[in-house]
Formats: structure tokens, C-alpha cells, sequence
């Protein structure tokens, strides 16, 4: 018989040995050189977890005790498995798509991102995997005691075992679980471990069934026989409870979190599912093929009285074969090691993601920012829960005393299984709601707690007039029989009621409630989730993803730069290539140099796209559309300014189009000008001249020439001063000399000063009554424009016997005044330019520099009013329109 010490060894070194391929297998992960840990056959194997001690050592003792119903813990799983293959890889699609961390995460994220939701399920899982966590705890304390049994030398002492297996697995399992701190939540080396203890436990138990069948039994044939003489060959099948533990066992497959972790966290490819479909079943078989042989042959064999539990130990320690006895050992210790560890690993993660990290983060005034910090903090509230967790199974275990260990395992199946109606009507039911589903769980937990786990812990915690009585000594609240629903089984009584009302009032809740945007969109997202994210896409490294990386980078970073950064990325991998491996290190590294860019949203979603296989999540979507809000803000404002400067562009061209014309303008006048100054400089020029060199004049020819010199005076002079009179009215230096008077006053004002000293007769006609007009004007001005059109119509109207005829009128409110005179007038097309600098419409003959009009179109201006050719007149016709201000009364 091994001794107790040996046994002490072995277990330390095959730790060692599961360490030493975790980190093996962790290592390889980092580096990128992961394919075989991401094959199918891991994943299956990885899937083992759900067959714990309880199937490893409990499944004999079922047997022993209640027959053929053990098969039922396999059945269900195998249904889901084969049955319902389909609802698995939307699961496993939805947790990728939405990279969830744990079943809590996941029930949250459905129903809008709820954290409320989060902690129900959370404390649910707790409570409910507290029992199982017992279960491995007691079925280790269990297999030390038989060694112990048999090795009176050694250290053993019953009573601080169990203390002592549960603090030496939680140190494991925090070991293990919480080395670092994994962004997918993914452990690839835990996940080989658990595969290769999949091996073990199912070769020892293999091996302890071949040698109990043809080492004891004498092979098939008398097995058989036995069998059939046997209790579990007659034992009749209860079929309500046939049916109810097949269904917990398929219900608590999808939603214990450790299996959660294991098939969708821990999931690198859903395409892995097409294998665990069939060779997951296969494992089951295979796992279960000799339970009944190993019962009937214990049964048969060892001492009455003896726990059917521990047969699989105890017959081979019985027959002597230590060997043997070992591998079954750790075997049982495998299964429950695996499962303590994900256990741990999956609680701990929810614990500390919704419980533990947002009361830190709310206590550290709410917005904490994600720094290194974080991270420890994360770590240590993970390892501090998986010391709660453990401690908890621990109490629970001393509180109960143990028991069978497949009736500690359904208890934590039927809780567990009040997540499924939430679970499955948020993967396929759009209608579902927050409300909904919280009120389904609360009430499913609440029964499940008083119907079924408080009455399992046993006396203490429910008063024995509460078991007999019921609540407050209401008949129909007893905890065995609700309702008054007696003489049921009360695994199935209480999972008949708990998981009927909790789905009732799930879809009733959900049908009255209304959901938040966020949760019909996660409801989108979650039901249809086959239209929204990209097919399976290993998680492969391929030379291809790089390639697609570094197309997307060089659109980003610009082509040099992205070259640059995968080369060094390349050279630091050690790699041959330019392209580096797709490591999760470099994705990182890439995620961020890219979020420089373009946000660190858009950089997530876009390098999950190519590398992932995983679709953009709402999260994603929520922050893309935040930071294309931002982007679109600034370019709307960059848009602005440049509206504003191509208008200020625009004014500033204008204004220099302006300038051009003006200055061309000046060169015209000044040409003009000096072209004017000449034609009368030269004549005095010339006739001067004459007087002076020639001698013998005669005194009339002397006296015609100083005449035409003066005239030509009189001419520049006049220039002059039309001149500075008009460059004085355009600086708009003018200043207006504002007087009251009357209209009919300063028309004969103005009719005096030009006709006077005129030889050439014009007949002036006027109507006095209607320009009996009381004004506020510079009168001398206005006088100046009224003498300009009076003289250029004595001295261009050609008629023969010109006449001038004045009048007043009242047009729109305004007083204009008419001179419109009987010669041939303006010709069309010279009408709009006579009003410009130098404009003469007729040959020099009256010797206007054609200054004139543009005198007078300028002061009107400066008068608030104006003067414009009037058209359609017989003669020449000009209008002067007072402005309205300048007139004060009619009288
Ligand atoms: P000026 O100062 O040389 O008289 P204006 O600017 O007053 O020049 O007039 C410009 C031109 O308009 C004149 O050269 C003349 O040909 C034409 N014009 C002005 N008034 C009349 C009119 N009443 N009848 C015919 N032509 C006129």
C-alpha cells in the first residue's frame, strides 16, 4: 500500500508537472506559436471540466445507491451537445462578438449593459456553485482519509483537512487563474492543463473499470451477469425525475460559469464546436462506460457499510493494487482540481468585474482612469475572491457534514439553471427586457434558495416549524410542498416551481415592460447576431491577417511609417520576414499606435475585424460613433473657416479688382487732363507768341489775339476749377452748408447767373405755382447743378429757337425737377455716359471739358438725391430728384 507521504509527493509533483505546462503553454501564447493549443481536441478536452468529482467518484455511488439515474448527469449535456449544437454557436458567437468575460457579463451586456443584473447573477452563481466547491473539497478529504485508513504512521488528522485541501486550492487555483491579467480573459495554459488532467482523470477511470471488469470480474460475460442480478439491474426508473435531472444536468451545462468559461470565454474558434459535438458525447461514454460495472462489483465486494462513493479508490486498494490505486487518485484529484480552478477563475472574474472593481472605482470618486495601478487592483480583488469563494465552499462543507455527493451536485445544478430562461430568451427572444429578467431570476433564486438549498445545508438555518409549518405558519409555503403540491420528489418540486415562475414572470415582466434603446439594441445584436458579426476566422496567426494589417496601417499611418513600425515589430519577434506574427503583443502595440490616429474605438473594432473574426460590438459602435461625432465637429468647424476665408478671399479679390480699375482710371484722367490743359496752354502758347515776335501788327489783329488768349484763360481757369471742385466732391471732403430756402428762389438764382451775358436767345418756360417749395439744403450747391443743366442746354440745344421748359413734380413722395429742352437731345447709346468724367457727346463746339454732369452727379449725391437722364423725351431731358429730407412743405 503507497503511503500517505508518497501520495503527498506525487499529488506535488504532478502540480508541478500541470504548472510547468500551464506556463510552457502561456509562453508559446505569447509568442504567437499557439495553433496546437488552439485545436479542437483541447477545446473538447477543456470541456471535461464539466465531469468533476462528482462524475469521477460520485457517479459510482449514484449508481450504487439510486441505479440507473447517474446516466442522466451525462444525458443531458449529450443532448445539448448533439441537440442543440446550433443555440451553442450562437453563444459562442454572441460572447465573441460582444467579447464577454463570464456568464454574468454576458446576461448584462444582453439586457443593457445592467449591473444590477450583473450582481444578481453573480451572487446566484456564488450561492450555487458554493455546494459544488464543497462537493470536490469533500471528495478529496475523502480520498486522503482512505490513504490515510491504511497508513497509521503518517500525519493525517481528519479534522483539518479539508481546511487545509481548500486553502491548498485556492492558492492553486489563484496561482494558476490570476497569474496575469489577460484583455480576452483567455488562459491558454490553464486550458492545456485542463485537457491534459482530462486525459488523466479519464485513463484512471478507464483503467480502474478494465481492471475491476476482467481483473476482478472475469470479463464481459459474468459482468453482465452480475449486473443483472444485481439491485441497479431491476431499479425502475422514476421518470418525473428522469426527466428533471436530465434537464438540470442540460441546463446547468450551458450556464455553470466554469463551462461558460471554458466553452465561450475560453473559445478560440466556434468552428472547434463541430468536433465537441460529437467527441464530447464520445468522452461522456467513455467516462461512464464502467460506472455500473464498478458499482455492482463494490457493492458485491467491499464490506457493508461502506461508501459507494469511493469505490473507485477502494477496490483497487482493496485488491492490493497501490499502483492502480494512485492513478485513481489522481484522477479524482484531477477532476476535482480542473474544476475548482475555472471555478474560481469564472467566479472570481464576475465577482471582481461587478461587484468589487465598480465599489473601488465608485469609492475612488468614480472616473479612476485606467492605469497600472488598475491592474493590481484588479488581480488582488480577483485573488481575494477566490479566497472568499473557497472559503465559502469550505463552511458550507463543515456546516453540512457532506453528504452524497450527487445530491450536493444537483442542488448547485438546480441553481444554476434559474439563469437559463433569462439566457436563452435573450439569445432568441427580442421582446425580452431588463425587467424581465430580473424579476424571472429574483423569484427563481428566492424559491430555489427556500425550496431546495437552505433545507440541503440542513437544521439551523430553517427552524423546524418552518420545514413542517411553512413561512409565518402558512401551510402552503412549506418548503417541501409549495402550493400544497405534496409528495413530490423535492429536487423536482423545487425545480418545477422555481424555473416554471421564474420563466413566467420573465416573459410576462418582458411583454409589460418597455426596453431601453440600448437594450433593443443589444437585443439586435444578441438575436441576430449570425447578420451582424463576421463568420468563424480562426484565431490563427496567419501570414494573411498580417498582410491585411499592414494595408489597413499604411492607409492610416502613412505607407513609410507603417513599414517602419512592422519591421521593428518584426526584428523584436525575432521573425524573418517584414511581416511579424499577429502576437497578441503586437496587436496591442499596433491597437495603439493606431488609436493615435483614429481613436482607440475605431483602432479595437478595426483590428478585431481582420484579426478577431469578432464583429464590432455596440460598445464599439457607440464609441466609433462618438468619435466620428467629434471628427464631423471638427471638420464642420474647419469647413467654417474655410467658407470664411475663401469669402475674405473673395472681398480681398474684389477689392483689389477695384483698386486695378481705379488706378487705371486715374491713368485715363490724368491723360484726359493733361490732354485738356494742353489745347488751350498751346493756343496762348502759340498767340502769345505771335504778339510778342512779330512786329507791325496790326492793332486790330493784336486785339483779336489777346482775346482768344484771355478766352483760352477764362477756359483753363474754368478747368481748374471744375477740376478741384469735382476731386474736393469725390474725396468727400465736401462740407455741406445746410440753409432753409425755397425752390423757386434758387432756380432763379440759377436761371440769372447762366443766362447772363449769353448772346444766344433761350426761352426759358416755367410753372412758379408748383415750385413754391420750402427746403433744407446747401442751396448753393443745389443752385450749381440746376445753372449746369441751364447752360448745357442754352449751349447745346440745337434747336432753332431753343426753348427750356422747367417743371416741378411730385414723384412716389419725391420732388423732382425736369429741364427738358427741344434739341435733338442725347443719342441712346451715349445717355448712360454722359454722367462720367470728360463724357461730350457733340463735337468741342461750346468747349466743355465734359466735366459738368459728373460735377453734378456727384453733388447730388453728397445732397442725399440724384440726377439721371430722362428718356423719352423729345429733346435733352434731365431730372434732378430732391432728396426727401431736403424739402420741408409744400406750401
Ligand atoms: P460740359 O461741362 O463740357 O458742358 P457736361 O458734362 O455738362 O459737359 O455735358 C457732357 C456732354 O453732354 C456735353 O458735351 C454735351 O455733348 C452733352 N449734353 C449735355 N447737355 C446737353 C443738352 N441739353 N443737349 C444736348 N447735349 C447735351
Amino acid at each position: 500500500m503507497a503511503s500517505l507521504n508518497v501520495l503527498i509527493l506525487v499529488c506535488l509533483g504532478y502540480v508541478v508537472f500541470l504548472f510547468g505546462v500551464a506556463f510552457a503553454s502561456d509562453r508559446l501564447a505569447a509568442t504567437g506559436r499557439i495553433r496546437w493549443l488552439r485545436s479542437p481536441l483541447i477545446y473538447t478536452l477543456s470541456l471535461s471540466i464539466y465531469c468533476t468529482a462528482w462524475t469521477f467518484y460520485g457517479a459510482v455511488g449514484y449508481a450504487a445507491r439510486s441505479g440507473l439515474e447517474f446516466v442522466t448527469i451525462y444525458l443531458g449535456p449529450t443532448l445539448v451537445m448533439i441537440g442543440w449544437w446550433w443555440g451553442l454557436r450562437k453563444l459562442v458567437r454572441v460572447g465573441r462578438s460582444q467579447r464577454v468575460t463570464s456568464i454574468a457579463d454576458l446576461i448584462s451586456s444582453r439586457f443593457g449593459k445592467s449591473n444590477v443584473l450583473a450582481i444578481c447573477v453573480t451572487v446566484l452563481a456564488v450561492l450555487a456553485v458554493t455546494p459544488y466547491i464543497a462537493l470536490q473539497l469533500q471528495s478529496i478529504t475523502l480520498s486522503f482519509s482512505i490513504f490515510a485508513d491504511g497508513d497509521p504512521d503518517g500525519f493525517y488528522r481528519e479534522g483539518s483537512s479539508a481546511f487545509w485541501v481548500a486553502a491548498g486550492l485556492a492558492v492553486f487555483a489563484i496561482l494558476f487563474g490570476t497569474r496575469n491579467l489577460d484583455a480576452n480573459e483567455r488562459h491558454h495554459g490553464v486550458v492545456t492543463a485542463i485537457a491534459i488532467e482530462a486525459v488523466v482523470k479519464l485513463l484512471a477511470l478507464l483503467a480502474v473499470g478494465v481492471f475491476v471488469v476482467w481483473g476482478i470480474g472475469g470479463g464481459v460475460e459474468p459482468i453482465l451477469q452480475r449486473i443483472d442480478q444485481s439491485e441497479i439491474g431491476t431499479w425502475t426508473i422514476d421518470k418525473g425525475r428522469w426527466a428533471t435531472i436530465t434537464f438540470l444536468a442540460a441546463a446547468a451545462f450551458v450556464c455553470l460559469p466554469r463551462m461558460f468559461q471554458v466553452m465561450v470565454v475560453e473559445n478560440d474558434d466556434e468552428r472547434h464546436l463541430r468536433m465537441a459535438a460529437w467527441a464530447f458525447p464520445l468522452y461522456l461514454l467513455l467516462m461512464s462506460l464502467f460506472v455500473v460495472p464498478i458499482a455492482v462489483v463494490g457493492l458485491d465486494l467491499m464490506p457493508e457499510g461502506s461508501n459507494p462513493d469511493l469505490f473507485v479508490l477502494t477496490i483497487p486498494l482493496a485488491q492490493g493494487e497501490g499502483g492502480l490505486a494512485m492513478l485513481a487518485f489522481l484522477g479524482g484529484f484531477s477532476s476535482a482540481t480542473s474544476m475548482v480552478i475555472v471555478a474560481a477563475m469564472a467566479l472570481s472574474t464576475m465577482v471582481s468585474n461587478h461587484i468589487v472593481m465598480p465599489i473601488w472605482l465608485y469609492s475612488q470618486g468614480g472616473g479612476a482612469s485606467v492605469s497600472g495601478d488598475v491592474r493590481n487592483i484588479v488581480l488582488f480583488s480577483r485573488r481575494i475572491s477566490i479566497a472568499v469563494i473557497m472559503a465559502l465552499g469550505y463552511f458550507y462543507f463543515v456546516f453540512t457534514g457532506g453528504g452524497a455527493l450527487a445530491s450536493i451536485g444537483l442542488i448547485a445544478f438546480a441553481g444554476i439553471a434559474q439563469i437559463l430562461p433569462a439566457l436563452v430568451g435573450g439569445l432568441f427572444w427580442r421582446g425580452a427586457t431588463r425587467t424581465g429578467a430580473l424579476v424571472g431570476l429574483t423569484i427563481g433564486f428566492v424559491l430555489w434558495l427556500y425550496t431546495l438549498l437552505l433545507p440541503g445545508i440542513g437544521s439551523g438555518l430553517l427552524s423546524e416549524s418552518v420545514m413542517t409549518n411553512g413561512l409565518f405558519g402558512w401551510h402552503w409555503l412549506r418548503p417541501d410542498a409549495l402550493f400544497g403540491v405534496t409528495g413530490l420528489d423535492p429536487t423536482v418540486h423545487s425545480v418545477m416551481w422555481s424555473l416554471s415562475l421564474n420563466t413566467v414572470a420573465f416573459c410576462f415582466v418582458s411583454l409589460l415592460s418597455f426596453p431601453s434603446p440600448l437594450e433593443r439594441l443589444q437585443g439586435a445584436q444578441f438575436v441576430n447576431v449570425f447578420d451582424h458579426s463576421a463568420g468563424p476566422r480562426g484565431w490563427t496567426g496567419s501570414v494573411a491577417q498580417s498582410e491585411d494589417l499592414m494595408i489597413m496601417s499604411q492607409r492610416i499611418l502613412g505607407a513609410r511609417e507603417a513599414q517602419e513600425f512592422f519591421h521593428a515589430e518584426a526584428l523584436q519577434q525575432g521573425g524573418r520576414g517584414v511581416l511579424p506574427d499577429p502576437t497578441p503583443a503586437f496587436l496591442e502595440r499596433l491597437e495603439r499606435e493606431l488609436g493615435g490616429s483614429v481613436g482607440a474605438a475605431a483602432a479595437h473594432a478595426m483590428i478585431g475585424q481582420i484579426v478577431g473574426g469578432s464583429s464590432v460590438s455596440v460598445q464599439d459602435l457607440l464609441a466609433v460613433a462618438d468619435e466620428s461625432a467629434q471628427l464631423m465637429e471638427y471638420s464642420s468647424q474647419l469647413e467654417a473657416k474655410s467658407s470664411e476665408l475663401s469669402r475674405t478671399a473673395h472681398k480681398l479679390r474684389e477689392a483689389n479688382e477695384k483698386l486695378t480699375q481705379i488706378s487705371l482710371q486715374k491713368d485715363a484722367f490724368l491723360s484726359q487732363v493733361s490732354h485738356e490743359l494742353r489745347t488751350p496752354m498751346t493756343s496762348i502758347r502759340a498767340f502769345s507768341e505771335i504778339l510778342r515776335d512779330t512786329d507791325g501788327l496790326l492793332p486790330e489783329d493784336k486785339t483779336r489775339y489777346a482775346t482768344i488768349i484771355h478766352d483760352e484763360a477764362l477756359r483753363l481757369t474754368r478747368l481748374l476749377d471744375d477740376l478741384l471742385d469735382l476731386s474736393v466732391l469725390e474725396s468727400g471732403q465736401v462740407s455741406l452748408n445746410l440753409r432753409d430756402g425755397r425752390l423757386d428762389a434758387v432756380l432763379d438764382r440759377a436761371l440769372d447767373s447762366a443766362l447772363a451775358g449769353s448772346t444766344r436767345k433761350l426761352l426759358v418756360k416755367r410753372q412758379k405755382s408748383t415750385e413754391r417749395i420750402a427746403l433744407r439744403s446747401d442751396l448753393d450747391r443745389l443752385g450749381q447743378v440746376f445753372i449746369n443743366l441751364i447752360s448745357n442746354a442754352q449751349k447745346y440745344c440745337d434747336a432753332r429757337d431753343p426753348v427750356l421748359t422747367i417743371s416741378v413734380h411730385d414723384v412716389g413722395g419725391q420732388v423732382v425737377v425736369d429741364f427738358i429742352d427741344n434739341g435733338s437731345g442725347i443719342p441712346t447709346q451715349a445717355q448712360s455716359m454722359v454722367f462720367e468724367k470728360f463724357a461730350r457727346v457733340s463735337s468741342e463746339k461750346a468747349g466743355g471739358a465734359g466735366l459738368g454732369l459728373a460735377i453734378c452727379r456727384e453733388i447730388m449725391q453728397r445732397l442725399g438725391g440724384n440726377v439721371t437722364y430722362l428718356t423719352g423725351q423729345s429733346g435733352a431731358a434731365f431730372r434732378v430728384s430732391l432728396s426727401t429730407n431736403q424739402e420741408m412743405a409744400a406750401e
